[in-house]
């Protein structure tokens, strides 16, 4: 039987060096790595067999295993589950396919340089999946045969740049991971220890984590999906480590959301908000990754129409009573139950996080998720109608009034007399707008303006037009018009130009100007700038014009 020597895609290799050099204190944290992709494994073939029943016959009762040869210094991961063949191993295990570990190396790049330290750390942040393996191990094999192919398969690798791939005989249906342990690391040969790290991290996995052989192997963790246990079962650590399995997080969660949908239709959602910013949020898929059971069983994590786009951050499991087991992944978008439960879990959500958004004692919560989010929830302004009102009050602003956040309520609240549009400048950085010559006169009448950052306003605004009946207007346009407005400023009357003299200058700019600009006018929009450049109240917002130039639209 011939076996094949292959590299390691570099970046792999290059995390393969980072792994094993590090003196990580947690690396307990492999099995956790290692367990979720054992029960990840099991789903995956119990989702196939609901067509396929002959995948799971012969042993249907999905488990994982921990085994141990205190003499040979092994460790063994063995679940049975789906299984890989040939070019599952090389795809999986010899590139970097895994997004949470793609942004791991991402943020090495920015640590490197710095001290070797805040690199080990982040291993233990982020995850990095079956490659974490070496961090305890100096040698890996894995010995895997794919549910329904006959011919079983052996990796190996001691993680220096090459693995090599060979058939192997008479292996059952799905993989065992063999770590060859690191001088020292003994204690994971250890009963207590194993069962200790399972408990902390894995205990909420749906099927029995085993110790040892046989019938009689003593099950490590309750073996019951977190998210059907009682609120009150469960502690805020487990809490956390699900969201760490189900979201391929590695942050805590801003907000954690468990409840059952009861009525003409049953399902049980655990979602949650992370509290970083998923780096994929702005892939033009726009795709969500809450991943949608069926009686436990494992259905999609990519269910077009269960959750809308504009809350595409959240994660977590819905799990329907309702939706029949044998649905194909691409019927049920068009199945009404799936409309159903996200017009529920929609407005459950947008009712926490009005919640949040009107306590004001905990102010800084909220903006650390609007920041996080609040580009992404505007969208749904233009995008579900029914929501509108109740996104318009979960909005956040930058203003020229100061540092904090602003909300559209507060805004009107302190409009000054006379003033009967909510103001806004657009552009591509905070302090761009806020040097801009055009905000001069609003300053100076204190006039408070939005300062709007994310290109997503450009859409949402002319779309919504009105908030509590004042529209919102952009100041580069002509009509900004502050005489009507009582501001703080003082008049200072001697400093006024002559109103002959000012004619003529504005005769001179528009010849001298001629076809470079529609108009020139005099204003008050400016104190301290001599001129400035507005657009015309019936053409494009400036800001929207040059946008859409750098799309070349
Ligand atoms: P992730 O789990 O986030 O995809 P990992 O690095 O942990 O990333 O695993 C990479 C891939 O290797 C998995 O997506 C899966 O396809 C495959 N894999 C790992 N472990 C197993 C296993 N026990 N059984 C089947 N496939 C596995
Ligand atoms: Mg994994």
């Amino acid at each position: 039987m011939t076996e094949e020597r292959l590299s390691f895609q570099a970046e792999v290799s290059r995390l393969l060096d980072i792994v094993a050099h590090s003196l990580y204190s947690e690396k307990e944290v492999f099995l956790r790595e290692l367990v979720s992709n054992a029960s990840d494994a099991c789903d995956r073939l119990r989702y196939a067999a609901l067509t396929q029943p002959e995948l799971s016959a012969d042993d249907p009762n999905l488990k994982v295993r921990l085994l141990v040869d205190k003499d040979a210094r092994t460790l063994t991961v063995a679940d049975n589950g789906i299984g890989m063949n040939r070019d599952d191993l090389v795809e999986n295990l010899g590139t970097i396919a895994r997004s949470g570990t793609a942004a791991f190396m991402k943020s090495l790049d920015g640590a490197e340089k710095g001290d070797g330290k805040k690199d080990v750390n982040l291993i233990g942040q982020f995850g990095v999946g079956f490659y974490s393996a070496f961090m305890a191990a100096d040698k890996v094999t894995v010995l895997t045969r794919k549910a329904g192919e006959p011919t079983g398969w052996r990796w190996e690798s001691d993680g220096k740049g090459e693995f090599t791939v060979a058939e192997a005989d008479g292996l059952p249906r799905g993989t065992q991971i063999v770590l060859h342990l690191r001088a020292g690391d003994d204690e994971y040969l250890d009963e207590a220890r194993l069962g200790g790290i399972v408990r902390k991290y894995s205990d909420h996995i749906a099927i029995p984590i085993l110790f040892g052989e046989g019938e009689d192997a003593k099950a490590l963790n309750s073996a019951s999906a977190l998210w059907t246990r009682s609120k009150s079962e469960i502690t805020a650590d487990q809490y956390k480590e699900f969201y760490h399995h189900v979201g391929h997080a590695f942050d805590d969660p801003w907000l954690t959301l468990h409840w059952r949908a009861e009525g003409a239709l049953e399902y049980t959602n655990l979602l949650y908000v992370p509290s970083t910013k998923p780096f994929d949020l702005f892939d033009p898929k726009r795709a969500h990754r809450v991943k949608l059971y069926v009686k436990r069983v494992f259905i999609t994590d990519s269910a077009e129409g269960l959750i809308p786009p504009y809350l595409r951050f959240l994660r977590g499991v819905v799990d329907s009573e309702d939706l029949p087991l044998n649905i194909s992944r691409e019927m049920l978008q068009h199945n009404p139950m799936l409309a159903k439960i996200k017009a529920g879990i929609t407005r459950r959500v947008l009712s926490e996080l009005s919640k949040k958004a009107k306590d004001s004692e905990n102010a800084a919560e909220y903006d650390s998720f609007w920041e996080n989010f609040g580009a992404v929830l505007k969208e749904g302004l233009y995008e579900d109608y029914e929501h509108r009102d109740e996104l318009l009050k979960l909005l956040r602003f930058r203003t020229t009034a100061g540092d904090e956040l602003v909300s559209l309520e507060q805004y009107v609240a302190r409009m000054k007399d006379g003033q009967d549009a909510i103001y806004t400048i657009s552009g591509d950085d905070l302090d761009t707008l806020l040097r801009s010559p055009q905000l001069e006169g609003f300053k100076a009448k204190g006039v408070e303006v939005l300062l709007l950052t994310d290109p997503v306003d450009e859409f949402w605004m002319p779309s919504v037009g009105v908030y509590d009946g004042k529209p919102f207007k952009s100041v580069t346009r002509g009509g900004a018009d502050l005489g009507k407005i009582k501001g703080e400023e003082s008049e200072k009357p001697e400093e006024k130009t002559p109103e002959g003299e000012l004619t003529d200058l504005l005769a001179l700019l528009k010849l001298t100007l001629s076809d470079a600009v529609k108009d020139v006018r005099k204003s008050e929009r400016l104190t301290d700038s001599a001129v400035c450049l507005v657009a015309d109240d019936n053409d494009m917002d400036m800001h929207l014009e040059r946008l859409l130039k750098q799309h070349k639209q």
